[in-house]
């Protein structure tokens, strides 16, 4: 094996080693968890746990109803249950910058010997004193189950099942670019172990809209612009949309795939106006743009798919920005199957 190829070999033998050292655990992850922020914790709570260690898990936010279907959801703590607890080793899970576990978190919630992170952005950060960080894992769920597999120990049914919607919901129901033979393969096995079925995972996850978010999806779908080319579009949410619909900017999650699917558009930008006027914003490409790069241009980070950031800007002003900066990505060469669907 070269130089090169050991620096990218993922370490988990020292994670490892680490679990065996210490017996204290608190785990968290980014602000608005998503599935595999979810998935990941709780699969890794259930891996600690089945090795006799003392695990606390602790959220800035709540955990969404959709995902009140995984076991022990309940057993997540809110930032103020930290009180003066501390853990021997906090493991950030998802999360790209510390920061983003919220800043009251990060800033109480501090280990005695060691922090650890695992993540696969391609865009995060090494803030750990540990940093398992795989770019080509599909999900962090991914790099958890890979951690037990190495570990040679069995994976249990609730721990199945938190890795598995991890999984799929980071895949997009595996339809993604970052889908391949061994992600399925895993989520084959993932199956197989636990006591659920794929579809009822989805409906859980996917099939629970409240009815006012899909007041929200018309409202905000209006706002729908798309540059001349083609090739870029956009929507954005407001304060006041979310006011007529009783809904807040965590109903907006997902409006951005939708955009992304209009035929011939590479970048696709969703924007939420938030409480203190700044833009919350997702970024979605289709084919070539790198949207972590774009993010980044802007403080923020993700995928080459699928990005994010937070302007300090009133929305108009943020679309503006974002959309004069994707035009400097598109390649007006590139050909592409929508192309020749758009008439
Ligand atoms: P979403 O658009 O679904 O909220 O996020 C898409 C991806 O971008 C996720 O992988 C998420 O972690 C990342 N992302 C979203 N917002 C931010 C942000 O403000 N900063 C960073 N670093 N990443 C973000
Ligand atoms: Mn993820």
């Amino acid at each position: 094996m070269n130089t090169l190829q050991m620096a990218n070999t993922p370490d988990y033998d020292a994670l490892l080693t680490l679990f065996d050292q210490y017996h204290t655990f608190a785990l968290s992850t980014h602000i608005h968890p998503d599935g595999d922020a979810i998935g990941s914790e709780l699969g890794l709570y259930f891996f600690l746990t089945r090795l006799g260690k003392s695990v606390k898990i602790f959220n800035t936010d709540v955990v969404p109803p959709n995902y009140r279907f995984l076991p022990l959801w309940e057993g997540i703590e809110g930032a103020h249950s930290v009180g003066t607890y501390r853990p021997e080793v906090l493991i950030v899970l998802d999360a790209s910058t510390l920061e983003r576990i919220g800043k009251g978190l990060s800033k109480t919630l501090l280990p005695i010997h060691s922090l650890v992170n695992i993540d696969h952005h391609a865009t995060a950060e090494a803030f750990g004193d540990l940093n398992l960080i795989i770019p080509t894992a599909s999900s962090t769920s991914e790099i958890v189950y890979k951690l037990i597999k190495h570990h040679e120990s069995p994976i249990c049914k609730a721990c199945a099942l938190c890795l598995y919607t991890g999984l799929m919901f980071d895949t997009g129901c595996f339809r993604h670019s970052n889908t391949t033979a061994e992600t399925h393969q895993i989520a084959a096995e993932l199956i197989g172990i636990g006591d659920f079925t794929p579809d009822e995972v989805y409906r859980n996850v996917y099939e629970q809209v409240p009815v006012a978010k899909m007041h929200l999806l018309s409202e905000v779908l209006r706002t729908l612009e798309i540059t001349d080319d083609g090739k870029i579009a956009s929507v954005y949410a407001t304060q006041a949309m979310f006011r007529k619909t009783g809904t807040t900017a965590d109903a907006v999650e997902g409006v951005v795939n939708q955009i992304q699917a209009i035929a011939g558009v590479e970048v696709a930008l969703c924007v939420s106006e938030m409480t203190d006027r700044s833009t919350k914003v997702s970024l979605r490409s289709q084919e070539y743009v790198d949207v972590s790069q774009l993010a980044a241009e802007f403080q923020g980070g993700g995928h080459a798919r699928a990005a994010g950031c937070r302007i300090a800007m009133p929305y108009p002003l943020a679309i503006a920005a974002l959309v004069q900066a994707s035009q400097r990505y598109i390649d007006p060469d590139h050909f592409r199957y929508g192309d020749c669907q758009k008439d």
